[in-house]
């Protein structure tokens, strides 16, 4: 039959009527740019992230941008962040002209490794961006600690994570900035790009509000250079729309991920992180404790990765790599110096994992194809192979 990576079409059919409905208001209201959908979704996304204020913003780049902008991050400057993520992490960095240093990651999560932080530091140091990849937070206090420590702003990326929590608290509302993506494939997508800024502070809201519009305060009059990095009206709107089945949708994802376990489980093809080589079963994702995972992303990890892409490809399985090469390891990075075996932990990642379907709308005989899929290989590996 075949299973897909993701199915939109699949979630459209269920709230056509509303997004069609709020598509056609803002066309009607002809109320394009800045339409008061766009303050309404600020404040639901705004209360949703436990967070005082909520900046709409074009994009997620965009929003990990506008916050570096917002303190006048630039020449000069490093930020440390996770090498292991999408590109637009470290790529906005560099774009406002500073140097992206990177901090492995814990293997286990995923996400930046707090211990291997401090070391990085240099006078030089002005922010700290964890990211919480596949919708699992990073380990914040640790991290929140040493910014505090050393004087550093905390822009979250949380474009995968809109809803996780750590600790009871949600991603965007522990450090100063909280970034999100409205792109279609995350938890919460609009019908294009789109993005937030989450932030506790009045006077960093007020100045990503006046850098969202070229700087200007008054129109016309710039004190500070800015961009054109709104939210459009028509993409809040959808989002209102969309917010209210969130949590339905990320319970779905989540009794998914039980599924998954469940069938992984009795297949006998499950092994722990250190017994993984040789043994060729398969590590699925760990929720860490006092999490809430909102899997964006299901993603396990096993040796002979791209054995079993060839075969999901055959079957019509759908699946991805987030991400096959690290960012330390891009060519446009090359200048930074870093090399192979610089961050084993994002290395290995980058050779194992594989994003299975995890969508709220998939159906247990769907997930269950998928695991067969799965299995087969896995099983076949282990007597291929034998006990090394
Ligand atoms: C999607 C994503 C972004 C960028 O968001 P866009 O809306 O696509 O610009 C940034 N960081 C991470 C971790 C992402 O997954």
């Amino acid at each position: 039959m075949g299973v897909p990576l993701l199915d939109l079409k699949a979630q459209h059919a269920t709230i056509r009527a509303d997004v069609m409905a709020a598509i056609s208001e803002v066309v009607e209201s002809q109320q394009f740019i800045l339409g008061p959908q766009v303050n309404q979704l600020e404040e639901a996304v705004a209360a949703y992230s436990n967070s005082r204020h909520a900046v709409g913003v074009s994009s997620g780049t965009d929003a990990l941008l506008i916050s570096l902008m917002a303190e006048e991050i630039g020449r000069g400057d490093e930020v440390i962040t996770s090498p292991y993520s999408f590109f637009a992490t470290a790529g906005c960095v560099s774009r406002v002209g500073a140097r992206p240093v990177f901090v492995d990651i814990d293997p286990a999560s995923f996400n930046l490794e707090p211990s291997g932080i401090e070391a990085a530091v240099t006078p030089r140091t002005k922010a700290i961006i964890p990211v919480h990849l596949y919708g699992q937070s990073a380990d914040m206090d640790p991290i929140m600690e040493i910014a505090e420590k050393r004087n550093l702003v905390v822009i979250e990326d949380g474009a995968q994570a809109i809803g996780a929590e750590y600790k009871g608290r949600r991603a965007g509302s522990m450090g100063h900035y909280g970034c999100f993506s409205f792109f279609p494939s995350k938890n919460l997508g609009g019908a294009g790009d789109g993005g937030m800024v989450t932030t506790n502070d009045d006077e960093r809201a007020e100045k990503l509000r006046v850098l969202r519009g070229h700087g200007a305060q008054p129109k016309y009059y710039h004190g500070v250079v800015g961009g054109n990095f709104r939210l459009d009206t028509i993409q809040a709107a959808v989002l209102l729309a969309k917010l209210k089945h969130l949590d339905e949708w990320t319970a779905g994802r989540q009794n998914n991920a039980d599924i998954y376990r469940r069938l992984f489980g009795e297949a006998g093809v499950v092994v722990e992180l250190g017994e993984m080589k040789g043994r060729r079963g398969l590590v699925l994702p760990r929720e860490l404790p006092a999490r809430r995972h909102i899997y964006n992303q299901f993603v396990v990890r096993l040796d002979g990765r791209d054995d079993l892409r060839a075969e999901l490809r055959e079957k019509k399985i759908g699946h991805e790599v987030y991400y096959p090469v690290p960012l330390h390891m891009q060519e446009c990075y090359a200048g930074l110096g870093y090399g192979e075996g610089h961050f084993p932990a994002s290395e290995r990642a980058a050779r194992e994992s594989l994003a299975l379907p995890i969508y709220p709308e998939l159906t247990v005989e769907m997930i269950a194809e998928v695991v067969d899929a799965v299995t087969g290989f896995a099983r076949e590996k282990r007597q291929g192979r034998g006990p090394r």
